[in-house]
């Protein structure tokens, strides 16, 4: 098995992360417990998979709202 998730190049999540998230939830999912990526698992599973949906389940944003200004 891979080390990391096979969707780890140009996951649109990461472009909401400032660095020190990114390097947390890259640790702890992507290249550590990615098969419990809720994001993972709806791609894998062929559904549209939400922008504002976190590796563990949570939202970024509310839904229905606009991504909050990077
Ligand atoms: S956030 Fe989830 S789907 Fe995206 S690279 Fe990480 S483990 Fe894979």
């Amino acid at each position: 098995m891979s080390a990391q998730c096979e969707f780890i190049e140009g996951c649109p999540i990461y472009r909401h992360f400032r660095a020190q998230a990114q390097h947390v939830f890259r640790e702890l999912y992507c290249e550590g417990d990615f098969a419990s990526c809720e994001r993972r698992k709806l791609r894998l599973a062929g559904q549209p998979v939400p922008a504002n949906l976190l590796p563990h389940g949570g939202t970024l944003w509310q839904n229905g709202e606009q991504p909050p200004p990077s």
